[in-house]
């Protein structure tokens, strides 16, 4: 056995060392990234599971950082919503992905939903919804096509976000909880705000169909949507057997592998023009 020494009481390890200052580094360089052009907007087609086609795109932030590579928003963005910058990052995306949205339909393709992911920290800013009148405006971009997913977990907070939440309703723009199902909100909590979609999220498809635990809780999801006359989408979809449990069980949306990994901008064009047609 190992003698266990005093290297047992040494707090930072190699590693940790190494995790601290790739988390400086990814800090220090934010502002530039946004500065730069460093970061990249992906879609992820979104399939309404009936038809077949797609009905709409995810945007997902990407940070290709010129010396650690392409950087996973789950490990910048809590950087970025700690620091503010958050804001003007979720601004960029924004603008970024309602021109993208808007050049598509210019370029003669049938106008989907584009669904943006926003933090806390944006909505609770003052001007959250000047910005996204702005982004409407300036892209051409008409309301009813644009989707903002907001987390379960935001819904805590709902007494203070639905100002901003009912302020979204008179511009047209539709409302999606993002997770649904893993977070810590009430379910109480959906009687006060308006809600279009509820994401059911993919730790819930995952064990469809090994798990009957797993088919009763998204049965039960799709029938809440129903109810509450949202429409319901399935996120993480890998299967053949998922995708067929959820059509079989009317829900209406699917998103995941099984359909098309995130694409950039220019190869999600070519995805909805030769959607089908092979
Ligand atoms: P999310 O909103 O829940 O997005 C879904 C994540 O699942 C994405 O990861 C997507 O690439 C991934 N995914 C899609 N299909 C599958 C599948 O079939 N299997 C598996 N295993 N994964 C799949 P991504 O792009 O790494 O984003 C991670 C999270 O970062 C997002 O989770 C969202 O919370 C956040 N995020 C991404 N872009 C933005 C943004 O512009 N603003 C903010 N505030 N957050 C963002
Ligand atoms: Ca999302
Ligand atoms: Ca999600
Ligand atoms: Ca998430």
């Amino acid at each position: 056995a190992k003698s266990s020494g005093r290297n047992n009481y040494t707090f930072y390890t190699p590693d940790m060392s190494k995790a601290i200052s790739r988390r400086l580094q990814l800090e220090n360089g934010l502002l530039r990234a946004l500065k730069n052009g460093e970061f990249i907007v992906q879609y992820q087609p979104k399939i309404h599971l009936e038809t077949g086609e797609i009905s709409g795109a995810e945007a997902l932030l990407r940070w290709n950082h010129p010396e650690l590579g392409l950087v996973p928003p789950n490990e910048f963005i809590p950087i970025a919503e700690e620091t503010g910058l958050i804001i003007p990052i979720g601004e960029w995306v924004l603008k970024t992905s309602c021109m993208q949205s808007k050049i598509w339909q210019k370029s003669g393709l049938l106008p989907i939903n584009l669904a943006l992911n926003v933090s806390y920290q944006q909505l609770k800013t003052r001007n959250f919804i000047l910005s996204i009148q702005q982004a409407l405006a300036e892209s051409g971009l008409d309301p009813q096509f644009l989707e903002l997913e907001i987390t379960e977990s935001m819904l805590r907070e709902a007494g203070e976000l639905k100002i901003v939440l009912d302020a979204l309703r008179p511009i047209g723009i539709k409302l999606a909880i993002d997770d649904f199902g893993v977070g810590y909100s009430s379910l109480s909590m959906l009687q006060y705000v308006d809600i279009n979609n509820l994401k059911i999220d993919m730790s819930l498809i995952k064990d469809i169909p090994e798990s009957t635990k797993a088919e009763a809780i998204a049965k039960t999801i799709i029938e809440l949507g129903k109810n509450l006359n949202c429409t319901i989408t399935a996120e993480g979809v890998e299967t053949k057997e998922q995708f067929d449990f959820l059509k079989k069980n009317n829900c209406h949306f699917g998103q995941g592998y099984l359909f098309s990994r995130p694409l950039d901008g220019s190869d999600f064009e070519k995805l909805l023009r030769n959607w089908r047609k092979d």
